[in-house]
């Protein structure tokens, strides 16, 4: 039961400075951070917290206020060119965000947001600076780490640039709290960035579970226009190296050869469909994709849809039998639970949030590693046992339901309460150096706090 006391804001800033929660998720460099940001905020307002949501304008076209749901604005802020400029020139572009924010504030009467909400590493920069001269609690969403985003690096993948990481520390030795997606990523907070485990909460992401539902197999595939007869392996998301849709596709390749040299080759021949648009470096292209498929000999054997909206994304995990989410790490991995809320298991990476995501054996299977051959087994192994598939699909349902939006809303509004009760602010002098002895100690709570 919620231990949380009675504080809760009446009005906060949410900070989402590179990407907008009105933007279509699945392509460039909107992804499960856009859905997020959008959904937690239904939930707040719903809850009584109205929520106005500062985002860059990437438009000439983009409204500078826009009501997103009841109780929820968005403000599209000028900063810097609309188009063009890429996620690693947005640094560059802080200091406008910034003082559009702050001249936001500066508009209304004192005291307009109770407390600050910042989402990835960018707007942390920004949501320090306002706390600062707000005198408002600062609670901090990092989504991706540098440092852990860098461990796991693809094949002809950009590393991280040094700069993010050191941004990130200042943040985390800035933030009144932390909120982290798993317990995972708490740790990570605390062993890589000295975080003190004290300032983290864990809020476990959700989906919208009133839209992800288990439905009609025939109906959805009728309506994408896909084959009725055939077995269905599905990756939805951003096509870039970390996602890892290429694992698949090559596994894909061999399962089919597996097949076709059995006497009987199964009736219902594979099919991949890759659901989401380019983002991001390397894999830029579904092109690339394609000429792997090419390559392979399975052209005919795989189909790509454009990014599909929540309302037809739902008929693409009923259609398929299966997901696969083979990336090379996720915060959390959203695509996971919203293909289990809509009955259909999941095949996962073991790695980051996959693995609490998935139940591993019940509502689908978690893959070691990234090689051919293990993920054609793990294939194979769930094709060539119909019955455990379905049974899958329906726990993979139950497994879901301990994901919603409205869980996460009630986490972080523990969150806010627990930063409001740190008020007022008082901070040390030099308090967003991170240094090697204030890491030790965070290290030190933290292994007596886990055992
Ligand atoms: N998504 C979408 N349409 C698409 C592909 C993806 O709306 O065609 C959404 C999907 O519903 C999910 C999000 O994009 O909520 C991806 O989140 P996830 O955590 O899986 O990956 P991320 O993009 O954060 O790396």
């Amino acid at each position: 039961m919620s231990q949380r006391p009675d504080v809760r804001p009446n009005r906060i800033a949410v900070l989402s400075v590179h990407t907008s929660p009105l933007a279509q998720p699945g392509t460039g460099d909107a992804g499960g951070m856009n859905v997020y940001v959008l959904q937690t905020a239904i939930e707040l307002a719903r809850r009584g917290t109205q929520v106005e949501i500062f985002t860059r304008a990437t438009s000439s076209n983009d409204e500078p206020l826009v009501e997103a749901a009841p109780g929820v604005l968005v403000r599209n802020v000028v900063a810097g060119p609309f188009e063009g400029l890429d996620k690693g020139d947005l640094p560059t572009q802080l200091c406008p965000f910034a003082a559009e924010v702050l001249r936001t504030e500066a508009r209304h009467p004192v005291g307009h947001y109770d407390l600050i909400h910042s989402h990835y590493w960018l707007s942390g920069q920004v949501g320090w600076l306002a706390r600062d001269r707000w005198r408002v609690p600062m609670v901090h969403t990092a989504h991706t780490l540098a440092a852990v985003k860098n461990a796991y690096l693809a094949e002809g993948d950009c590393p991280e640039p040094a700069v993010r990481e050191i941004g990130e520390k200042q943040i985390v030795a800035e933030a009144d709290r932390l909120v982290a997606n798993t317990a995972d990523e708490a740790r990570q907070l605390v062993e890589l960035y000295g975080a003190n485990p004290d300032h983290i909460d864990v809020a476990l992401p959700g989906a919208d579970l009133t839209r992800y539902q288990p439905g009609d197999k025939l109906a959805a595939r009728i309506e994408l226009g896909l084959p009725v007869h055939e077995r269905i392996v599905a990756f939805v998301g951003r096509i870039q190296p970390l996602k890892a849709p290429d694992v698949l596709v090559r596994a894909a390749a061999k399962v089919l050869a597996d097949e076709a040299a059995l006497p009987q080759p199964p009736e219902r021949p594979l099919r991949v469909v890759i659901v989401g648009g380019p983002s991001g470096s390397g894999l830029k292209k579904p092109e690339a994709l394609i000429e792997l498929a090419a390559a392979l000999g399975i052209s005919d054997r795989v189909t790509f849809l454009p990014p599909q909206p929540a309302h037809r994304l739902v008929q693409v995990y009923r259609a398929a039998d299966l997901v696969a989410v083979p990336s090379y790490n996720e915060s959390f991995g959203l695509v996971a639970i919203e293909a289990q809320a809509s009955g259909t298991p999941v095949l996962a990476a073991d790695v980051g949030g996959l693995s609490t995501a998935v139940h591993d054996g019940v509502s689908g299977l978690l893959v070691p590693g990234h090689r051919t051959d293990e993920w054609a087994a793990a294939l194979h192994s769930l094709f060539d046992d119909p019955g455990r598939l379905e049974a899958m699909g329906r726990a993979a349902v139950g497994h879901a339901a301990n994901f919603s939006w409205a869980h996460t809303a009630d986490a972080l509004l523990d969150s806010y309460a627990a930063a409001l009760a740190q008020s007022p602010i008082v901070r040390p002098r030099g308090g967003n150096l991170h240094t090697d002895s204030n890491h030790a100690r965070s290290l030190a709570l933290w292994r007596r706090r886990t055992g």
